[in-house]
């Protein structure tokens, strides 16, 4: 790698079975890379805890392998070595910038004042702020300042947060001694010198808290961010299980080839009308980020349908 080399990562997180969202995330992610030569880094998040479910990494592998999707390096697994992120925790402490928080979720609930639909939102009061007393089950917080924190993202433009208003100092090592999502993405991503990173818009307000741990850390530049918006189902919701089963292996066992499922995407890409079957290579050498919709893509009945029309 030469030190200017702009890199990326796929980064599947092995909790289940990859459905049409998550490969439409991929498939773009892999598309920027191949236009742009761009190195790919297959990352596999396995330290998402009680999530991780045994021989989904695999199959995410064989999905991505499966739809033409390929990389330079890996795949590399978290939980393989965890010095670096508990350097980049010592590294914090040793600042002063993190502290033991023993609150459970019930009493985090008990003092939010207002009644919150979504339990990633929920703010954390810095309760347990300034205490040094460190137990078994004592999860680590980082101290975020009352400050907005902005970018400008690839695709979803400006965005502006305060992180503190949002969510406050938030959780980078967990109670079971493992690194906290927030950290190990910036950590990985700084190791591996990756410069652009594609995900989904659900990460976009994670973005604000994963710069401010760059800035702490000392490690710059930070990524480009490529925010993309979701796949929802009819409902407005984003795509999961309760819309049926659009996993790509089903589609796979049913007979529907990669280039129908890759058509699809491509229709919600912004490549073309409708959906019109093509490999891999074919969607990479048509895709413009300036055509992507900036609103999200909707997985419809006849969607499914149009996949299984061309299954043998
Ligand atoms: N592993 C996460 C996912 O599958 C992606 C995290 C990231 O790209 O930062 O949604």
């Amino acid at each position: 790698m030469t030190a200017h080399q702009r890199t990326t990562r796929l980064a599947p997180s092995p909790t289940g079975a990859l459905h049409l969202g998550n490969a439409r995330t991929f498939l773009i992610n892999w598309a920027l890379a191949r236009r742009n030569g761009w190195r790919i880094v297959l990352r596999i998040e396995d330290l998402d805890g009680p999530r991780v479910k045994p021989g989904a990494d695999t199959q995410a592998i064989e999905d991505l392998a499966w739809l033409g999707l390929d990389w330079d390096l890996g795949p590399v697994y978290q939980r393989a070595d965890l010095t670096p992120y508990r350097e980049a925790l010592d590294a914090l402490s040793r600042k002063r910038l993190i502290y033991p928080c023993t609150c459970t979720r019930k009493e985090l609930e008990a003092a939010q004042s207002a009644p919150h639909g979504d339990e990633h939102d929920l703010r954390y009061p810095g309760t347990c702020r300034g205490k040094t007393a460190v137990t078994a089950d004592s999860a680590w917080r980082v101290i975020v300042p009352d400050e907005t924190i902005s970018f400008s993202d690839m695709i979803a433009g400006d965005y502006a947060e305060n992180v503190q208003a949002t969510v406050g100092d938030f959780v980078v090592a967990t109670k079971a001694g493992l690194p906290a999502y927030q950290l190990a993405v910036v950590v990985d991503d700084a190791r591996r010198g990756v410069t652009d990173v594609v995900r989904g818009d659900d990460l976009l307000s994670s973005a604000a808290r994963q710069l401010w741990l760059y800035r702490m850390l000392d490690l710059t530049p930070p990524p480009r961010y490529w925010h993309l918006p979701l796949v929802l189902g009819t409902d407005g919701r984003r795509l999961a299980k309760r819309h049926g089963d659009s996993r790509v292996a089903t589609y796979r066992a049913q007979g529907v080839t990669p280039e129908r499922i890759i058509g699809l995407i491509a229709a919600w890409s912004g490549l073309c009308e409708w959906p019109t079957p093509m490999s891999a290579r074919e969607f990479a050498a048509a895709f413009d980020a300036e055509k992507l919709p900036r609103t999200p893509a909707t997985f419809r009945q006849e969607d499914h349908a149009w996949l299984h029309a061309g299954s043998h």
